[in-house]
C-alpha cells in the first residue's frame, strides 16, 4: 500500500539502495520506502555487474569491507533469512597475475592474511598444478598479434582462496525479497523527479506522476544517475562522480579447456575474467583505466560492446587460456558504473544538507561492498548493531573527507 510519508526514502533500488533498506529493516521498525524507476530489478549497474568479491585492495579499510562482505556471501541464507535464495556464492578463488616479483607478492599476501583473508603465494609449477588450463606466462604481448610473442612464466602469483563471485541479479532479488519481508515498501516503476529542501533541510521527494512522499531522511542511491538527484537537492560536491561505460565479453568455455578456472586478474593482458553459466562460459572485462569511457548521459549510451574491444581482449584471453579453441563468435555488452575521479572510492553518509545522505561513486567495487555499506548506513541511522555488521567506520568514505592518495586510479585501486 502506498504511503505518503516515511521515515526514510531511498532513491534507487539497485544493490546499494536495497541493501541499505534491508540493513535498516533488520534492526529497526523505521518505515522505509525504496523508489526504483525501473520496471524490473537490476536496470542499473547491478544488472551488468561481474560481482567478483575479491579482497585485495590498496587501502586496508577496503580490504576489511570486502572481507566482512564475504562473510555475508558465505552465509547468504542466514543473512537474508531466505531458505532458498536465488543467488549463490561461487567460492572458486581469485588468482592474481600482476607481474610482481616474489617479494611483492609475499608482501601482498602478508597484508591480506593479517586482515584475515585466506591468501597464499604460489609459483608457476604450483599454479599449473592447481589450474592446468591457465598459462603462467607474464610476458606482456602485443594484442594486435603483429609482434611475435615468446612466453616465459612469472615468478610468483597470489591466490585469495576464500572468495570468488556471486550472482548479482540473484543477490538483488534476494535482498529485495528479504527487505520486503521485513516491511520495506519497494515501489518499482517510480521515478523521483524532485527532492524537497527547505531552509537547508530535505523533507521528501516528488515523483514523476506529481505525487510527493515526505521523509525524515532521503538517501541518494541512484547509481550512475546520482548527479541528477544531487542536483535536484541543490547539493554541490567537490567530487566528480562520472558515469562510466565499461564493456564485458562473453565467450563459450568448451570442455577441452582444463578446469578449474578461478577468477583471474591478468596484468599481462590487462583483463579480468571468470567462469559463468555453470562453467560453460567466460565473462571477461578490462582492468585498464583507458578502457573506462566517460559517459555524459546515463540514459543514452551504446549498450553493445565495441568490435575493436572484443577483438583485442579475446587475444588476451587466448594467451591466458591456451586450450581455448579459436571458434565461435564472442558476444559482449556495455553498462555503466560511477567512478569517483578524485580517489576511486565511494562517498557515503550525511551531506551538507540535513536529512539528505548519499551512497554514490562505487566504481567497480559496489557489488562486493554493498552489504557492508548497508551495514554502516544502518548503524548510523538507527544507532543499532546487528549480526554481520562491519566495524569499518563510515567516516572512511565520508563526503567531507580529503581525497585519499592512491598509486593508481584504476578499478583495482
Ligand atoms: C560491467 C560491470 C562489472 C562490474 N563488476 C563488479 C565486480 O566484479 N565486483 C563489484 O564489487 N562490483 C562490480 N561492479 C560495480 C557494481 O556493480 C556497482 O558498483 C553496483 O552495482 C552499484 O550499485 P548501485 O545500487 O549503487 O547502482 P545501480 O545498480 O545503478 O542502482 C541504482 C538504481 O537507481 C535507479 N534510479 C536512478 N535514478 C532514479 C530516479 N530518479 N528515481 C528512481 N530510481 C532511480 C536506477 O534505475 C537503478 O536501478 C561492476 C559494474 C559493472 C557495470
Amino acid at each position: 500500500m502506498s504511503r505518503d510519508t516515511a521515515a526514510i526514502v531511498i532513491i534507487g533500488g539497485g544493490i546499494m539502495g536495497m541493501s541499505i533498506a534491508y540493513q535498516i529493516a533488520r534492526r529497526s521498525d523505521m518505515s522505509v520506502v525504496v523508489l526504483e524507476k525501473g520496471i524490473g530489478l537490476g536496470e542499473g549497474s547491478t544488472g551488468g555487474s561481474s560481482a567478483i568479491t575479491r579482497q585485495r585492495y590498496s587501502q586496508v579499510e577496503s580490504i576489511r569491507v570486502a572481507r566482512d562482505g564475504n562473510v555475508v556471501w558465505r552465509n547468504w541464507s542466514e543473512y537474508t533469512g531466505l531458505a532458498e535464495p536465488a543467488g549463490r556464492f561461487h567460492n572458486i578463488g581469485v588468482l592474481w597475475m600482476m607481474d610482481q616479483d616474489a617479494d611483492d607478492v609475499a608482501k601482498d599476501r602478508d597484508r591480506l592474511v593479517q586482515e584475515g583473508v585466506d591468501a597464499v603465494m604460489v609459483d608457476a609449477a604450483e599454479l599449473s598444478r592447481l589450474y592446468p588450463g591457465v598459462s603462467a606466462c607474464m610476458v606482456p604481448f602485443d594484442l594486435t598479434g603483429e609482434i611475435a610473442h615468446e612466453c616465459a612464466d612469472g615468478d610468483a602469483f597470489l591466490i585469495e582462496r576464500d572468495t570468488g563471485f556471486f550472482d548479482a541479479t540473484g543477490a538483488l532479488l534476494d535482498v529485495a525479497t528479504a527487505a520486503k519481508g521485513r516491511g520495506v515498501d519497494v515501489r518499482m516503476g517510480t521515478e523521483v523527479v524532485g527532492v524537497t529542501v527547505n531552509a537547508g533541510r530535505a523533507g521528501g521527494v516528488t515523483l514523476a506522476d506529481g505525487s510527493t512522499i515526505g521523509a525524515g531522511l532521503v538517501i541518494n542511491a541512484a547509481g550512475p544517475w546520482c548527479n541528477r538527484i544531487n542536483t535536484m537537492a541543490g547539493l554541490e560536491l567537490p567530487w566528480s562522480l562520472v558515469p562510466t561505460r565499461v564493456q564485458v565479453i562473453y565467450r563459450d568455455l568448451p570442455p577441452e579447456v582444463p578446469r578449474p578456472i578461478p577468477v583471474v586478474g591478468d596484468a599481462a593482458g590487462g583483463i579480468y575474467f571468470r567462469p559463468e553459466a555453470g562453467d560453460g562460459q567466460i565473462i571477461l572485462g578490462s582492468i585498464l583505466e583507458e578502457d573506462e569511457l566517460e559517459t555524459a548521459d546515463p540514459d543514452n549510451f551504446n549498450t553493445a560492446a565495441d568490435r575493436s574491444f572484443i577483438d583485442l581482449k579475446i587475444h588476451a584471453l587466448h594467451h591466458r587460456l591456451p586450450a581455448l579453441p579459436h571458434v565461435g563468435v564472442p558476444g559482449g555488452m556495455a553498462s555503466l558504473y560511477t567512478v569517483n575521479r578524485q580517489d576511486v572510492l565511494p562517498i557515503v553518509g550525511p551531506t551538507a544538507i540535513d536529512g539528505f545522505a548519499v551512497a554514490n561513486g562505487f566504481s567497480g567495487h559496489g557489488f562486493k561492498e554493498s552489504q557492508m555499506i548497508g551495514s554502516m548506513m544502518a548503524q548510523w541511522i538507527t544507532g543499532e548493531r546487528a549480526d554481520f555488521d562491519t566495524d569499518v567506520p563510515m567516516e572512511f568514505f565520508a563526503v567531507d573527507r580529503d581525497p585519499i592518495e592512491l598509486d593508481a586510479h584504476t578499478v583495482l585501486a
